[in-house]
């Protein structure tokens, strides 16, 4: 039997743990934003599954390892695992446009702004008996793109104000996300989990 879920798709780097001006090679470049962990474990609570969609182009640049890429993903999982808390799935985009490779072109076309990723997983969910409920879920990120991708896939884009905070230039390109909170826990529990006022 189908089973209808929200999701909460959400970038990695600048909105889950700290952007540090480069790739995150290691676990021990990878900090958490201020309690990034807990809005996680309490949109999980309140039944939203997790993905993360991530632009790794490091790795088609040389500068980072799948292998690498996929240990900080696992330190993610361990340091959720402390709050009771995991994410669904994980994809992330090899590839850039400026840095050919021959192993990785032929992922191009996920790289974000586009929509593939999501569209991916939510062919995958659906593998599993899993209908996403796009209306209610969302996309959560600190660039353009990010809003981009969300609202490219049908999904609600919000912007966080950590990581590259690109609201001006949301503004200026006039790619609007529903909404900016400051940080990832803000977006979840000021605004996605909190009721609209009754004003
Ligand atoms: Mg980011």
């Amino acid at each position: 039997m189908e089973q209808s879920v929200k999701v909460l798709f959400l970038d990695r780097d600048g909105t889950i743990n700290k952007d540090i001006g480069s790739y995150v090679s290691s676990r021990e470049e990878f900090i958490l934003i201020d309690r990034a962990d807990e809005a996680i474990a309490l949109a999980r609570q309140a039944g939203f599954r997790i993905v993360i969609i991530s632009n790794q182009a490091g790795i088609a640049r040389g500068i980072v390892t799948p292998w690498q890429v996929d240990d900080v993903n696992q330190y993610l999982r361990e340091l959720l695992a402390l709050r009771q808390a995991s994410y669904d799935r994980c994809y992330y985009c090899p590839s850039h446009p400026e840095y050919p490779h021959p192993e990785y072109d032929q992922f191009l076309d996920c790289r974000k702004p586009s929509p593939r990723m999501v569209e991916q997983a939510v062919e995958d969910l659906r593998k599993e008996g899993l209908v996403v409920d796009l209306a209610g879920s969302f996309f959560i990120g600190d660039k353009v793109i990010d809003v981009e991708c969300g609202l490219r896939a049908g999904v609600r884009p919000i912007l966080v104000r950590t990581g590259h905070n690109e609201e001006a230039l949301c503004h200026q390109r006039r790619i609007f996300p529903e909404h900016v909170a400051d940080d990832l826990y803000q977006a979840i529990t000021g605004y996605i989990l909190s009721p609209p006022s009754a004003s």
